[in-house]
């Protein structure tokens, strides 16, 4: 038997799982404070929801998807980004016919992209994204950014910045479109094989290549800046002067078009720019997607949001050598010595539990100093000693571990006298 994990994936041991859950809180907190509501959708899904709602040019729907057929023979897919789903359920859940618009969302799971692993690259990834339907008011395009720039600095990062774009209204972008064809056309023979076959279906994702990022024809390529018709480019000024008042500074990258084929008007890039980050640098990518609840069915319904993963957050920390904010030390280390006394502790354990304590003992038999030093180890702030002599007089042993002082406390007022200072 091969006892190895899958490929591109990893476990979260203990350790890091605090971590993990101290970044999900922040995220639950920060997403409180905005008003957005979490949303908990299957980890799979019918494959075509993510070849419709991705879109079929794409390298996930090409490449990346983990995609199987079920005992019945229905086409499933290990979703491998959330806003689909999101979308999905927001049309079937009928949520357009709530009084509350615009719908907002967020969610955190798992997502599966076959891809080729490499440091802040996983085949299983967390992500974290909201999603904000319903309103097409240049503010909420602001109020996303800045929830998810407030993620990264609650989380201690110093060093991100934001990259943004438009991809314009649909009449703004066919004529960009047509500009970008007959840019790339003449020399599209140089280009790999998915841009040629990008430049008729979608030229806009060549911009996207990670193979010809270096070709000349990439820097001369016609900015949709350029092909803005005045909506698209009140509605783009509109969100950068949200963003200048809040405070956020941008750079404006006419070359950001993002993965996804879905996206128009605003789109954005969390990069970090921490010495030491690697090659892979964007954090948190999110854009608007109007269409895409029609695409699902529903009325027309505009959309913006963004996914960020914890793979890559938690590498930024690192790089930045941030030092999370975790208390993991137990309350109460009880140190049994004898039958009896272990015998009591199980009591004891148990009632410090029940008023709210964290508490642990030794159940391997270790002598007391080992077990003093099992406490230590796991950073209790008291170790209660228990012997034959306490339990005869009624007494326990109580050390405050960070300054060593030791005192006796009568067993029968215990937990009401801890409760005057361990707390
Ligand atoms: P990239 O260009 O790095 O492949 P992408 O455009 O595929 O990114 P999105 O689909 O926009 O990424 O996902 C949003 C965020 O999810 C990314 O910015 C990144 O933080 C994270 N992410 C994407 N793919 C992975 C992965 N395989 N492992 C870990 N994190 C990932
Ligand atoms: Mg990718």
């Amino acid at each position: 038997m091969k006892v190895q994990i899958p490929r591109g994936t990893q476990d979260i041991l203990p350790g890091q799982a605090k971590i993990w859950q101290w970044l999900e809180e922040k995220m639950r907190e920060v997403t409180n404070k905005y008003h957005f509501e979490e949303i908990r959708t299957p980890i799979f899904e019918h494959t075509e929801i993510f070849a419709r709602g991705v879109g079929d040019t794409t390298d996930i729907v090409q490449k990346e998807m983990y995609s199987f057929q079920d005992r019945s023979g229905r086409d499933l897919t290990l979703r491998p980004e959330g806003t689909a789903a999101v979308v999905r359920s927001f049309v079937e859940n009928k949520m357009y016919g709530d009084p509350n618009q615009p719908v907002k969302l967020f969610y955190i799971g798992p997502m599966f992209r076959y891809e080729r692993p490499q440091s802040g690259r996983y085949r299983q990834f967390v992500q974290f994204g909201v999603e904000a339907l319903g309103s097409q008011d240049p503010a909420i395009d602001a109020e996303v950014i800045s929830l998810a720039m407030n993620i990264y600095r609650e989380a201690g990062l110093k060093n991100v910045h934001l990259v943004i774009n438009s991809l314009g209204d649909k009449e703004s972008r066919a004529k960009h479109r047509e500009a970008l064809i007959n840019h790339f056309r003449p020399r599209i023979g140089e280009f790999c094989e998915d841009c040629q076959n990008r430049l008729e279906k979608n030229p806009l994702r060549i911009l996207d290549c990670k193979v010809d990022r270096e070709h000349e024809l990439m820097k001369t390529a016609p900015s949709i800046l350029e092909y803005f018709n005045d909506e698209s480019k009140v509605y783009f000024d509109k969100v950068c002067q949200y963003l200048t008042d809040l405070g956020i500074e941008y750079t404006i990258d006419s070359t950001l078009v993002r993965g996804l084929d879905y996206y128009n008007a605003t789109t954005f890039e969390i990069m970090s720019s921490a010495p030491g980050f690697g090659a892979i640098t964007t954090l948190c990518g999110g854009g608007r997607y109007n269409g895409l609840v029609e695409e699902f069915g529903g009325p027309e319904t505009p959309g913006i949001g963004f996914a960020l993963s914890i793979e890559r957050l938690i590498a930024a920390l690192e790089a930045e050598q941030v030092q999370p904010d975790i208390h993991n030390g137990l309350d109460f280390y009880v140190v049994a010595l004898g039958e009896r006394a272990k015998d009591y502790s199980v009591k004891l354990l148990s009632e410090l539990r029940n008023n709210g304590f964290s508490a642990d003992r030794d159940y391997t038999g270790r002598k007391m100093k080992a077990q003093l030093k099992s406490a230590d180890r796991l950073h209790a702030k008291f170790v209660v000693i228990i012997g034959e002599d306490e339990l005869d007089g009624g007494i326990v042993q109580l050390k405050n571990m960070e300054t060593g002082e030791q005192k006796e406390i009568k067993l029968a007022t215990f937990i009401e006298e801890i409760k005057q200072f361990a707390v």
